[in-house]
């Protein structure tokens, strides 16, 4: 078998930085350190985490500051209310958050001084828009719509007859032509729209890459935790123009019974997938194309 990298995968720019600060406190023995929730989408890294001391909680009240001295914001970031509450907790906070996540906050927090009603394009339930709404004022209101249709539904229901002026953000991960759709559809009511591309490239490019490489191979194999939407998003993006197409967590789901002989094998992995991971799919792959080898050959010899 051989086997092909997809030319981009694995971690994004964010994830690599938190990650670090993690592996950095276990690297320096740093004792009752803790992240504000799952640090990323990877149960492996979660659990990698835990057995070297940092496990993570949702619920400050259950932080003891005797024993927890240092709490890691996630990459998605949380809401500023989370923030102030760790703090008045007497916790050390290390701020995980993507340098463009806080963009986001930075913006939406400036657009409510200037009394901008907000609309943000993403997924409500996703911590990253969870996190950026608890940086809009109280008294400013905002609506989060995941698409077109949402959109119109708001106008339809007359929600922007009495609105002058919007600003507009986006879940980083959002896709830039339904994002042109919706401003696009809504400068025809709404005299005044400050749009600020809030857009991250990183998955599109881990998008783009496997796109190329899954059509060129025989099976391909996607690593990535099985609730990270990134990872999911390959998989499907594989799988159209690859039939045997796999998602697995980890080296301990591959089946040998997937791969044959001479196959050309593209690995491609989520934006929260450790280098490590990879790696050890790899190995696993290598042992299999071993394993079919000699066996095929024996069957081979059998037969004549
Ligand atoms: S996908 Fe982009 S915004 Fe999200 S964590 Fe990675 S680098 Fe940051």
């Amino acid at each position: 078998m051989e086997i092909f990298l997809a030319q981009k995968m694995g971690f994004c720019f964010g994830v690599r930085r938190t990650v670090d600060i993690a592996l950095k406190m276990i690297q320096i023995n740093q004792k009752k350190v803790i992240t504000y929730g799952p640090i990323i989408h990877n149960e492996d890294l979660i659990n990698y985490l835990k057995n070297n001391g940092i496990d993570y909680t949702l619920d400050i009240d259950k932080i003891d500051p005797n024993k927890v001295e240092k709490v890691i914001i996630r990459t998605h970031g949380v809401k500023k209310q989370i923030i102030e509450n760790l703090k008045n907790k007497g916790v050390k906070i290390i701020d995980g958050t993507c340098p463009y996540v806080m963009r986001v906050h930075r913006i939406v927090e400036k657009l409510s001084k200037e009394k901008y009603p907000l609309l943000i394009i993403g997924n409500k339930d996703h911590p990253e828009i969870i996190g950026v709404i608890g940086y809009i004022s109280d008294d400013i209101p905002y609506f989060v719509v995941k698409d077109l249709n949402e959109t119109e539904e708001l106008v339809k229901k007359g929600t922007f007859q009495k609105i002058k002026k919007l600003g507009i953000v986006t879940q980083t991960t959002e896709k830039i032509q339904k994002v042109k759709e919706i401003v696009n559809y809504l400068m025809d009511y709404i005299p005044e729209i400050r749009y600020f591309k809030t857009i991250c490239y990183a998955t599109d490019e881990n998008q783009a890459a496997i796109r190329e490489l899954a059509p060129k191979v025989d099976i391909v194999i996607v690593i990535g935790g099985k609730n990270s939407s990134n990872t999911v998003k390959l998989f499907e993006i594989a799988k159209n123009y690859c039939k045997r197409t796999y998602h697995i967590q980890n080296e301990n789901d591959l089946k040998i019974e997937w791969f044959k002989k001479e196959d050309k094998v593209g690995i491609t992995a989520g934006a929260s997938t450790p280098d490590w991971i990879i790696n050890k799919v790899i190995q696993k792959i290598r042992e299999f194309d071993d394993i079919i080898c000699n066996h095929e050959g024996r069957e081979y010899e059998k037969v004549n």
